[in-house]
């Protein structure tokens, strides 16, 4: 047990003696630091109440922080080398490698510059792109989030190293299926799902279901209607004793998991597609915290360039550049403008299937006309 009462106190919360992993110059600093500087996007310096000072390089990783142990230990390398032996990972995806000097900071923004990774991604600038892991260990993926992430990456990367100037934070969030695992606090969220409800065969979906009537009455609650998060898909049973199934469109959100769990639910993969949520963030800055708004219920996702998503989101960026103050996060932006004049400046129609819709159950099937 450590003699030091303020790491005592964070181990009587966290029973793992989790100072004992840190690099010794931050290790004599918990608890001590109190205030930091910026230079340039990118590097940050802390400063502790006992004078010493870390920097942080905040490297922008690949989406879903996927990379090879080789990659990694290429990172590694550069952390010993030219830092204090020690790296951290963000949650959303960003390496940090920290050292203790301004000059040993650039040193390795220049590094990995070399090796092909961008720094930034802090202030006024494109923050690191929130994916989820989606197809790779998800079992409910629509859309491949790491591949729209990367191409977004592509197009977007002068925003992310301050190259070109933002009016503030941008937080992008790309998530594989409508569970939004990143949530739905960022400037602009990206969600994958099917286009429309599931279509399925009254027939053979009735290997999903209860055999008779009875059973249903007895409690026996089919899977594929648990599973359903919106309550869509009503079983019912029928007078000759069998069991039936109704999806409920206007409850559906398109997200598959009936799917998950019965073969016989299907859905037409000519309509799988993201809806564009615009406005959300979580800080209390501007207006305060604010959930996304859905502006755009279907954009097709079209691998691997999908052009048709990057084209919204660049478009989403040059309107809030042009139009926005200083320091007016998306969200704040349109809460000042009315989003009324966001689709005018957008050049998109506002019809009766695509207008802004608050986060809802109405989320993902509008698009394809009345439910
Ligand atoms: S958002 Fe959907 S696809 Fe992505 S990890 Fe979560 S559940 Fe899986
Ligand atoms: S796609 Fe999702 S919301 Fe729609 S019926 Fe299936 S489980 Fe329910």
């Amino acid at each position: 047990m450590t003699a030091d009462p303020v790491a005592q106190r964070l181990q009587k919360r966290l029973p793992v003696p989790y100072t004992e992993w840190l690099p010794e110059l931050v290790r004599r600093n918990v608890g001590k630091w109190v205030d930091r500087r910026f230079h340039g996007y990118g590097i940050i310096e802390h400063i502790s109440s006992t004078g010493d000072r870390v920097f942080t390089v905040k490297v922008g990783t690949p989406p879903n922080f996927r990379m090879s142990t080789e990659t990694m230990r290429k990172f590694i390398d550069i952390a010993d080398k030219l830092g204090i032996g020690g790296i951290k990972i963000t949650r959303n995806g960003n390496l940090e490698i920290l050292t203790d000097s301004l000059d040993k900071a650039v040193k390795i923004k220049e590094e990995v510059e070399k090796m092909g990774f961008p720094v930034g991604g802090w202030g006024p600038t494109l923050w690191s792109i929130n994916s989820c892991t989606a197809f790779l260990t998800c079992t409910t993926a629509v859309v491949d989030a790491p591949s729209i992430t990367k191409v977004l990456y592509d197009h977007l990367k002068p925003y992310f190293t301050g190259e070109v100037k933002l009016p503030a934070k941008l937080r992008i969030n790309v998530s594989g299926c409508p569970s939004s695992c990143g949530g739905f606090t960022s400037d602009i969220n990206i969600v994958g799902h099917y286009g429309d409800a599931p279509t399925y065969d009254p027939e053979r979906v009735k290997l999903c279901l209860p055999r008779s009537a009875k059973a249903l009455e007895a409690g026996h609650v089919p899977e594929v209607a648990e599973v359903c998060p919106t309550g869509a898909i009503k079983v019912y049973g029928k007078p000759d004793g069998t069991v039936g199934l109704d999806v409920i469109r206007s409850k559906c959100i398109a997200c598959g998991r009936c799917r998950d769990v019965c073969d016989w639910m299907d859905f037409d993969e000519s309509k799988i597609g993201v809806a564009i949520l615009v406005g959300g963030k979580a800080s209390n800055t501007g207006r305060g915290s604010m959930p996304s708004i859905q502006v755009i219920p279907w954009v097709p996702a079209i691998p691997p360039e999908y052009r048709e998503i990057v084209a919204v989101v660049k478009k989403i960026i040059d309107v809030w550049r042009a139009n926005a103050r200083e320091g007016e996060r998306i969200g704040d932006w349109i809460a000042r403008v009315g989003m009324e004049q966001f689709y005018k400046l957008l050049e998109i129609p506002v019809t009766k299937w695509n207008k802004p819709v608050a986060i809802s159950g109405e989320f993902g099937i509008r698009q394809f006309g009345p439910i």
